[in-house]
């Protein structure tokens, strides 16, 4: 399959990794736009936030349940950080494989656009 978190996920692409486990794995954004920013994905291909469903759901907890670890082994997690996940063209989703940003690493604009 032609999708790069799935070549990051198999090792085809290397990666700068955060943290991996058996469903998900953590990774430095290749263009980070805060000072720390960092990508998590379900290690099964699910396109985006539309295709979340009952069967590939516990993925999806699986990573939220991750995310407090994560952030504290980033550092962030006293100081507070970002959760993004981009849906789609108007969401601006570059990359057709489910994920969530994870940016901080300095004080953040209230504003969510
Ligand atoms: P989206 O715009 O789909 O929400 O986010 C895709 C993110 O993937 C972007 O922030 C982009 O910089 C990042 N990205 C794209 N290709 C690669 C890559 O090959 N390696 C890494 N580490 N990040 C990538
Ligand atoms: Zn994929």
């Amino acid at each position: 399959m032609d999708c790069i978190f799935c070549k990051i996920i198999n090792g085809d692409i290397p990666s700068n990794k955060v943290y991996e486990d058996e469903f998900c794995l953590a990774f430095y954004d290749i263009a980070p736009q805060a000072p720390v920013h960092v990508i998590v994905v379900p290690k099964i291909h699910i396109p985006s936030a539309n295709d979340i469903t009952a069967e590939n759901s516990k993925y999806i907890s699986h990573i939220f349940e991750c995310i407090p670890s994560i952030a504290e082994e980033l550092g962030m997690a006293q100081a507070g950080y970002r959760l993004i996940n981009n849906c789609g063209r108007d969401g601006g989703q570059t990359v057709e494989h489910l994920h969530f940003h994870i940016l901080g690493g300095r004080t953040l604009g209230e504003g969510l656009i």
